[in-house]
């Protein structure tokens, strides 16, 4: 079995960022990615509050730089599925679809995947009209009317971007204010392609083999009414990617995982970072302050525990 000092799951902004460090203190570095690279941020189109950029960055050219930093100080990379977390003493067994790796320390930097809104028809549209990323399909709906589901920073931000192809944007949230950053808010509402259904939720995903109509309820007044569109996003929020842990690892009433200041969770030599961690601000700034964290704790760990030179 391969045998590295750390292993880090999931490529996201915390992840490379933990390889970057693991790997520039000369520690045998691995980390494992079963999608692209650059996690969830790689999905956004514009990245305009991670410093250094003053005119913003695309979440693919961030995600890109990031990595290459890493491998530049020789972190490993694996493309595979991580199937399980096994405990061997002192040392933390990472088994994948493409075998099992031995290492003395694990950050887990799975990070989070888009929420279902269980919605009649959400399933089914699925890639025919549904989607959860606006940065990868939007310019199928090239003059198109869509619909885009929550008020957070996702929604808002995706919604703005998606006016750049779509003729018309119909935000729907369930209250009537929105959740999102308020220069992202104010930029929304100041579009004129874009419209906001407030107090109101999604009832039905409506079509023949693709999406044709969506049934909004407002949620005030019961009422129910038809919009056509194409095309619905969907952005109510995150699910942490927790689920092959199996419960190894504790983890918070909403699946995320607590650490202490130093990333740590409850089980020695096994870290969290980024947005798979129980935390307040989920950005890629404080991502990447997450990975640079686990991986110096670490390194300490890793000289008291096994005397590492
Ligand atoms: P979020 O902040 O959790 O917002 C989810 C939105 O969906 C909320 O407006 C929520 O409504 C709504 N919602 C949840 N469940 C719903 C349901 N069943 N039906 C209808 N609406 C529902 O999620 P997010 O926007 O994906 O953001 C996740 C994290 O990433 C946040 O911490 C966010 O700040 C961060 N983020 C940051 C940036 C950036 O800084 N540029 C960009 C993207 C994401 P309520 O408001 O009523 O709860």
């Amino acid at each position: 079995m391969q045998e590295y000092d750390i292993i880090i799951v999931g490529a996201g902004p915390a992840g490379l960022t933990a390889a970057l460090y693991s790997a520039r203190s000369k520690l045998k570095t691995l980390y494992i990615e079963k999608l692209s690279t650059g996690g969830q941020a790689a999905t956004t189109d514009e990245i305009e509050n991670y410093p250094g950029f003053p005119h913003g960055v695309t979440g693919p050219s961030l995600s890109a730089q990031m990595e290459e930093q890493a491998k530049r100080f020789g972190a490993e990379r694996l493309a595979a599925k991580v199937e399980k977390l096994k405990m061997d003493g002192d040392l933390r067994i990472v088994c994948t679809n493409k075998g099992d790796f031995r290492a003395k320390v694990v950050i887990i930097a799975s990070g989070a995947a888009p929420k279902l809104l269980g919605c009649p028809g959400e399933l089914k549209f699925r890639a025919r009209g549904v989607s959860y990323c606006a940065t990868c399909d939007a310019a199928f709906y090239e003059g198109a009317n869509v619909m885009v589901i929550g008020g957070g920073d996702s929604a808002v931000e995706e919604a703005n971007y998606l006016t750049k192809f779509a003729d018309k944007v119909t935000l729907v949230h369930r209250r009537n204010s929105l959740r999102a950053t308020k220069v992202v808010q104010d930029r929304a509402l100041a579009n004129p392609k874009m419209e906001f259904a407030w107090n109101s939720v999604v009832e039905e995903i409506e079509g023949e083999d693709v999406v044709e109509r969506v049934i909004l309820k407002d949620v005030t007044t019961g009422e129910k009414r038809t919009v056509e569109v194409e095309g619905v996003f969907i952005y109510v929020g995150l699910e942490p990617n927790t689920d092959w842990l199996e419960g190894q690892i504790e983890t918070d009433e909403h699946g995320y995982i607590p650490t202490d200041d130093n990333m740590r969770t409850n089980v020695p030599g096994v870290y969290a970072i980024g947005d798979v961690r129980t935390k307040l601000l989920r950005q890629v700034v404080t991502a990447a302050a997450d990975g640079a964290i686990a991986a110096f704790h670490a390194e300490k760990y890793m000289e008291s525990k096994f005397d590492h030179k």
